[in-house]
């Protein structure tokens, strides 16, 4: 694998070499858009691809340079307006998740001031998010994980979207985090434009080809795909029921996050066996605090956990849940 400091200075001479492109236009820093739809030239934008909002997150680097590459040669060529993003180069440079505050909990509706290197950031990104009808944010878990899956807030909508671009990987559902006004998601920002955001934990952090690949294949329906979607979405939104409900009887890998585990103290961790996807049945033991063993309160599979010590020892919020419980449901 090239260092990130290659991988940099490839793609900012394939960024390059975009914008140079009859079609390529700079939007904004470490963002273009490759305007292949005619008929809404520089309206909208259909679909944007984005990658590294994480800095420690490097596969969203890849995957950008791989569809630039194909875009060059000409092996792809989107009918549609696709905007490429890279999302934070400076955590990038450190290999850190953020430098001052986490970019994916940045976005606002209504910014007053933006104090950090993250929340000026945001508010960049926030306008092309504005004109986007659909977004796949390409990230990686911080521990390991048994398999890649989509993270949304269910609408309709972004439901679809995750099931079209690939109907084999599982959908965590968080139905929380819903505040409009302050610290939220790139997906959440773009649901509430209008548009439909989703994001894919590819694996766990660092490079892999087989992430890299997996990544690629959404990306590249998505883009060659597009109109489908469009239409299938047209049906579906007129519809009281339809696919969407549909889906839930054919494909058991919808999730709905049912508990947030809190640590009880500081003095503790969870068990480091247990790492995303494990799957854990109610009363079962998730770690040991003060000597006392934490149990699932639900049947379920564990979601972002973050361990205390050890290798895969994750900076955490003291606010913030310790891992999640995400059940299986096959209605809503
Ligand atoms: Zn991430």
């Amino acid at each position: 694998m090239k260092s990130i400091v290659e991988e940099l200075t490839r793609f900012d001479s394939l960024m390059e070499k975009m914008i140079a492109l009859e079609k390529g236009e700079k939007i904004i820093s470490d963002g273009l858009c490759y305007w292949g739809n005619e008929k809404k030239q520089k309206e909208r934008i259909d679909l944007t691809l984005m990658g590294a909002v994480h800095g420690n997150e490097i596969i969203g680097l890849f995957i950008l340079c791989e569809l630039f590459e194909k875009i060059l040669k000409g092996d792809l060529q989107p009918k549609i307006n696709v905007a490429f993003i890279l999302g934070n180069r400076e955590a990038l440079k450190q290999d850190v998740r953020f430098t001052e505050k986490d970019l994916n909990r940045s976005f606002q509706k209504n910014k007053k001031h933006a104090s950090s290197h993250e929340e000026r950031r945001a508010h960049e990104i926030e306008s092309i998010l504005e004109k986007t009808s659909f977004l796949v944010d390409f990230h990686q878990t911080q521990t390991p994980t048994h398999r890649a899956f989509f993270v949304l807030n269910y609408t309709r909508k972004s439901h679809l979207w995750a099931r079209f671009l690939n109907p084999e990987i599982p959908i965590i559902n968080f139905k929380e985090g819903m505040k409009r006004e302050e610290n939220i998601t790139s997906t959440i920002f773009t649901n509430h434009a209008g548009g439909a955001g989703i994001t894919l934990e590819l694996g766990e952090k660092g490079f892999e080809e087989k992430q890299l690949e997996k990544a690629l294949k959404v990306a590249l329906q998505g883009i060659n795909s597009f109109f489908e979607m469009e239409e299938k979405w047209s049906i579906v939104e007129k519809k009281e029921t339809g696919f969407i409900e549909e889906s839930f009887k054919h494909h058991h890998n919808f999730y709905c996050i049912v508990e947030k585990v809190e640590a009880p103290s500081e003095e503790g961790d969870l068990h480091h066996d247990i790492i995303n996807f494990s799957p854990v049945k109610k009363g079962d033991a998730l770690g040991v605090f003060e000597g006392e063993e934490l149990v699932s309160l639900h049947d379920g599979v564990v979601i972002f956990p973050k361990y205390n010590k050890g290798r895969d020892k994750v900076k955490r919020d003291k606010k913030d849940p310790i891992c999640s419980i995400a059940s299986v449901v096959d209605h809503f």
